[in-house]
């Protein structure tokens, strides 16, 4: 076989005691799996269960550094529990994430009845913690996130609505889940607008710590 010109280098992740890095297949994400998040977005999680959207592979990013995007005033931090998959699909890491939102283009699309790619999928979306191995179904632990010191966002996993492997399990009859997949399952209250120049600090109790600038 020979290409037409070369593909880019595939996207991969730091692995916490490992030499071997993380391939990233896809990124899926859930949508209001925290009751207080779901009301502060202007929904009732109990009437609205968690729905699913993805972003591209290459929107993630070990680098420690968000761009601020463009066509976008009004771009939120999300701080998330993230899954990463080994074989047969099975847990095999956790990361802390930030499911980075242009929520201008995304209260746009909801309006419109358009699709939130735009709003969650672009370039440098899904930065994330190195990965912290582990086989186990995580339940409970704290979830924060600073800006400049000042505490934005704070929860815990045992809020979350689906609980990890129920979204596993969810996510399975719509897709086929592959070595390789990412799973950002969803925000506690508190997300808010980050400016450039801002230092953000994610943690998530047991998994890790993400230090975030916007450039
Ligand atoms: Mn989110």
């Amino acid at each position: 076989m020979t290409l037409a010109f070369l593909p880019p280098p595939p996207v991969t992740l730091a692995i916490a005691g490992s030499h071997a890095r993380f391939p990233v297949h896809r990124i899926y994400c859930v949508g209001r799996n925290y009751a207080d998040h779901a009301a502060e977005m202007g929904g009732d999680a109990a009437r609205e269960p968690p729905f699913f959207f993805m972003k591209p592979a290459d929107a993630a990013t070990q680098a420690g550094l968000f761009p601020y995007p463009p066509a976008s005033a009004d771009v939120h931090h999300e701080v998330e529990l993230v899954v990463a998959l080994g074989e047969g699909a099975r847990i095999f890491a956790y990361a802390v994430g930030i499911d980075m939102t242009r929520r201008d283009r995304q209260a746009e699309a909801k309006k419109m009845g358009r699709p939130w790619d735009v709003a969650k999928g672009f370039d440098h979306s899904a930065p994330l913690s190195v990965l912290h191995p582990s086989t186990e179904v995580l339940r409970r632990g704290a979830i924060t996130l600073d800006v400049n010191g000042v505490r934005r966002q704070s929860g815990d996993i045992a809020q979350m609505i689906w609980p990890v492997d129920g979204i596993i399990s969810e996510l399975g009859k719509l897709y086929a889940l592959q070595p390789g997949d990412l799973i950002f399952t969803g925000t506690p209250a508190g997300v808010g607008a980050v400016v450039p120049g801002d230092q953000l600090s994610a943690a998530i109790a047991g998994v890790g710590t993400l230090r975030l600038t916007v450039a």
